[in-house]
């Protein structure tokens, strides 16, 4: 069978007894296994485990395969962070979205790599090794004629090249400032970072706790859509979970973008963007707009300092977060046995690297009582003028309302570049230190973390480099069958390639 099926022709094959379970399973693990130099998995489901329960049928989701970041918490396997402060850590619990898709029939086939923690860029981060872009990758090893190679973006990176490999069907990671959003345009799959709160993060190890999204990667907008719907919901596990859902997505038609007012936000043009990046934007604003839309330039005028305020209170957060990571309640346990304050302090030398002691150290800065105004107070008011720039776009205020209650703001989705490049490659990345990296990554991204707001990413052209390039839309709360909408026309438009032809087809 192809690896490349997606969620309903799976459904159809196993409905029709042309394909089984295991059949579906063993091509996974073996593509897995196939793509092992490129360190996308840190932890592997067994080949014998049981099959789902053929209970559960006639879920869309019976049988199909996804992989999990390791920052899930999951009874099954270990869940690390890949960090050495989580080594060997086996949660007792399932978080809320795994116990979903088990109840689906979905099949985990493993927990994918990372940044430590989350924090991060490249997927470079990470106690397993960096993990590495098949784009390039795949390609390198037929011709062996390189040492260097593309990186994936992060901090989920493991989980898009699981997807954009097909070890599986899709996969979920994690969003607090683009870590969905970035590999997704890297590695040339779709990711979707949802409304915050719209899927529970019971059971996801918190990075910011305001700003973290359970987000979902897949080839194809449609199997997004299917995943999002099977997911989504209140948890009572999580009391910033909503009661939002949008049943299946309908099928959209490339010419159903009449009355849509797509935004081109002027403040996304920023300095270092690729010539590549700017025609792609350029050429899918143009189709669109023969596809019916209406394309409209437009401003949010605080994004320019969005960057600043969330290093500002991602720190914040981080420091309040890895306070629990002690030595002595959770994490890592250096071998001295000193005073306990000397035990805390090694074991959390050990545990984190730099990038992580350095968030903490800043975060507790920033929240020092004598400085708690200066930083952390500012921050949050400069996170409240960008959430009113984007009510002010979307006409998300009530004040601005018209008398039909209809929203009356200057467009309905925005549609931006995602990163400012192709896949930088692994030498260039790592001249920089990650706050760096972070600044320039990020740039596009956490602006809508930092205001709650969905944004999905269509891989949508290939860099003169032959590297994809994704670009992103995004809309106001709970707008996600609108940012979908438009996701598949553009979808349609691009025609982008998956990796399938770089695969022998495994035989079954
Ligand atoms: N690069 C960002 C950071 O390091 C994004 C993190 C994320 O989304 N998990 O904070």
């Amino acid at each position: 069978m192809s690896n490349f099926l997606s969620i309903r022709t799976i459904n159809q094959l196993i409905l029709r007894n042309k394909l089984s379970p295991n059949e579906v399973l063993e091509s996974a693990l073996n593509r897995v296994e196939e793509i092992h130099h490129l360190n996308a998995f840190v932890s592997l489901r067994k080949a014998d485990s049981t099959s789902p329960c053929s209970t559960h049928r006639n879920n869309l989701l019976y049988s199909v395969p996804y992989a999990l970041k390791d920052n899930y918490s999951s009874n099954d396997f270990s869940t690390t962070c890949a960090s050495q402060m989580l080594d060997r850590y086996k949660p007792i619990y399932d978080s809320t979205v795994l116990g979903k898709l088990a109840n689906d029939g979905a099949f985990i086939i493993g927990k994918t790599n990372m940044d430590e923690f989350g924090m991060g860029s490249g997927s470079v981060d990470s106690i397993y090794q960096p993990v590495k872009n098949p784009w390039t990758t795949l390609i390198f090893r037929q011709q062996s004629c390189s040492d260097d190679w593309n990186i994936t973006g992060g901090s989920s990176g493991g989980s898009a090249v699981a997807v954009a490999t097909g070890a599986c069907t899709f996969a979920l990671g994690s969003d607090t400032g683009g870590s969905v959003r970035n590999p997704a345009s890297y590695c040339g799959v779709v990711g979707l970072k949802p409304t915050y709160g719209t899927l529970s993060r019971h059971g996801l190890i918190p990075l910011v706790n305001s700003m973290d999204c359970p987000s979902i990667f897949a080839r194809t907008v449609d199997d997004v859509a299917i995943v999002l719907d099977a997911i989504a919901g209140k948890d009572e596990m999580d009391s910033t979970s909503v009661d939002r859902r949008w049943g299946e997505l309908p099928r959209f038609d490339t010419d159903s973008l009449r009355g849509c007012r797509i935004g081109i936000p002027k403040e996304c043009v920023v300095s270092g963007m690729t010539a590549d990046v700017i025609d792609t934007w350029r050429w899918a604003a143009d189709q669109l707009e023969n596809a019916g839309a209406e394309v409209l330039e437009v401003s949010l005028p605080h994004m320019r300092y969005s960057i600043v305020c969330y290093h500002v209170l991602c720190a914040a957060e981080v420091a309040s977060n890895m306070a629990r990571f002690d030595g002595l309640k959770y994490g890592h346990r250096c071998d001295i046995k000193e005073s306990s304050d000397a035990m805390m302090a090694l074991s959390r030398k050990e545990g984190f690297n730099d990038t992580v002691r350095s968030r903490i150290l800043a975060g507790n800065y920033f929240l020092l009582n004598e400085n708690r105004k200066r930083y952390f107070e500012q921050a949050q008011k400069v996170r409240r003028l960008i959430c009113d720039d984007y009510n002010k776009v979307f006409g998300t205020n009530s004040y601005v309302k018209d008398a039909d209650n209809q929203r009356n703001g200057v467009c309905d989705v925005l549609l931006s570049p995602t990163v400012l490049s192709d896949a930088p490659l692994y030498s260039d990345f790592i001249r920089e230190d990650n706050r760096t990296r972070s600044a320039e990554q990020d740039v596009l991204t956490q602006s809508a973390n930092i205001a709650g707001i969905p944004a999905i990413v269509v891989p949508t052209k290939l860099s003169s480099n032959k590297l994809p390039i994704g670009l992103q839309i995004s809309g106001s709360h709970f707008c996600e069958p609108e940012i979908l909408k438009v996701a598949s026309c553009l979808e349609k438009l691009s025609n982008f390639p998956t990796l399938a032809s770089l695969f022998s087809t495994v035989p079954g």
